[in-house]
């Protein structure tokens, strides 16, 4: 094995990134980049019926949003090429034989309609195959293949004994080879299982560490045996604890779509930042020592560390992350905000030319996930049709009366600035209740819904001014003082 950690993610093109393997990426990238080793990316698909048109692309652009960029991979080739196992297709086979020539595999000859009988037959469920072609004589194997008989190979698991692997998380495990299947390494179209192609491939890219989901603990006994077969070095195991999500009745389940959104993309399309989506899961199963909360990537890969991986179920909370949303939003510039939810101001903002910096800085503090904005900010566009007992209001000491009146001064002040900025309506509405002797409230309420035609706006009435611009400013003030009349 290589001194230098090399890690791998492995995805099958399935047309979706859940979150768990987004994870599982993430954890295998920062592996890789906390001891100065390097990612992989391998595409499996080696099950030809489940291909998915563009699913790889997916698996790039999510790669790609999220920051995990690969050293090795389709794309970008390297040293350990080609990395997708269907181009692989022929370099299984051998070793396979190799496995026969050892006794440690067979070719079974088992119809499909044999397999399913044995199936209905059985009253486990699961039971699988009987092992039938496991002893045949060698000359019957010789006679079957040389007639074209399809077949598959099967790995001969040992009938006793215990097989025993340690995983860096879970711990030391063993299983009962007895309860081991003879499971098939080469299928009867010529593509190695998963479970056989993940072996080769890993050895013979030099993987050090296996990062993946815990479904995956029960299966790996037989890859285990697999590397004994062939005299391999075993990779350090890393499981990573099952994703759950939490139910209405308070109970926890496997984190599935009736949570929430569970792919990457789907996330992103409900306005969550692929940073803060990346930040959030980090958490999800490693715990820093120092209960920090808030990681760049490049922090992350900085503290990383395997002892701080869980075994314990993580919960996927849908509160938590929306508060990582929120915090990253407040880190952002408010260009940085306008440009990476433009085409949510564009949703709400079809015809009139906003400065979106602007409307982004009353955001920025009040917006959770960027698909809240459209809603906050459609008021700017088009004002909702609003009544006039909005202009009461008890703690800024207006009424319907008193709003006439600060409307109509607010009007002709305004009216009278040179200049149409924040500054300026500012001074200018502060230098007006100053001389009307009135609390500051009194004028702000009135002219804010007026402009806004709403009690709860991002921003107040002097940001509300500057954004709308002097003219659609000055004519809502009027329709408002219209509607007071
Ligand atoms: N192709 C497998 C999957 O997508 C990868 C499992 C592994 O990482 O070994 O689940």
């Amino acid at each position: 094995m290589s001194d230098i950690i090399r890690t791998r993610f492995a995805p099958s093109p399935t047309g979706f990134m859940h979150v768990g393997n987004l994870r599982t990426a993430l954890y295998e990238y920062l592996i890789a980049k906390s001891m100065g080793g390097t990612f992989v990316l391998r595409i499996e698909d080696t099950d030809q019926e489940r291909k998915v048109e563009g699913a790889v692309d997916i698996i790039y652009n999510t790669l790609r949003k999220a920051g995990l960029q690969h050293d090795e991979g389709p794309d970008i080739g390297g040293e350990y090429g080609p990395y997708v196992q269907s181009e692989r297709k022929n370099m299984y086979l051998p070793y396979a034989k190799q496995l026969i020539d050892n006794d440690k595999a067979y070719y079974c000859f088992c119809t499909k309609e044999r397999l399913d009988m044995l199936r209905e037959n059985s009253d486990e469920p699961g039971a699988g195959y009987d092992r039938h072609c496991r002893d045949l004589p060698k000359e019957e194997v010789e006679r079957l293949l040389a007639e074209g008989t399809p077949y598959v190979i099967r790995q001969k698991m040992p009938l006793s004994g215990t097989t025993t692997f340690e995983d860096a998380v879970f711990g030391s495990i063993s299983v009962e080879n007895a309860e081991l299947q003879d499971q098939i390494l080469i299928k009867a179209d010529g593509y190695p299982t998963y479970n056989f192609a993940n072996v080769i491939d890993d050895h013979t890219m030099n993987i050090t560490h296996v990062v993946r989901g815990c479904e995956y603990l029960s299966s790996t006994p037989k890859y285990n045996l697999l590397y004994e077969a062939f005299g391999w070095e075993i990779p350090t195991y890393i499981h990573l604890p099952l994703i759950m999500g939490k139910n209405d009745d308070g109970t926890i389940s496997k984190l599935s779509k009736r949570h929430g959104a569970t792919g990457f993309e789907d996330l992103v399309a409900q306005g969550y930042l692929p940073e803060a989506i990346v930040n959030y899961i980090a958490l999800l199963g490693w715990c820093p020592k120092d209960n920090r909360e808030i990681f760049t990537l490049q922090e992350l890969a900085e503290n990383f560390s395997v002892d701080g991986i869980s075994k314990s179920p993580a919960v996927f909370d849908y509160n938590k992350l929306e508060w990582f949303n929120g915090e990253y939003i407040k880190a952002m510039t408010d260009e940085q905000l306008a440009e990476v939810a433009e085409p949510y101001f564009r949703q709400a903002i079809k015809t009139k030319p906003l400065d979106f910096v602007k409307i982004a800085a009353i955001l920025r503090q009040r917006t959770t996930v960027l698909s809240q904005i459209p809603e906050k900010i459609a008021f700017f566009e088009e004002q909702p049709d609003y009544d006039k007992e909005l202009f009461v209001n008890k703690k800024s000491k207006t009424n319907l009366e008193n709003s006439a009146v600060m409307l109509k001064e607010a009007i002709s002040a305004l009216q009278a600035l040179s200049e149409w900025n924040h500054d300026t309506i500012h001074d200018c509405l502060m230098e007006l209740a100053a001389h009307l002797e009135v609390k500051n409230g009194t004028v702000m309420w009135p002219v804010r819904i007026a402009a806004s035609g709403m009690t709860v706006t991002p921003g107040g009435a002097v940001e509300i001014l500057d954004i709308l611009g002097r003219e659609e400013s000055l004519d809502r003030l009027n329709k408002g003082l219209a509607k007071l009349s």
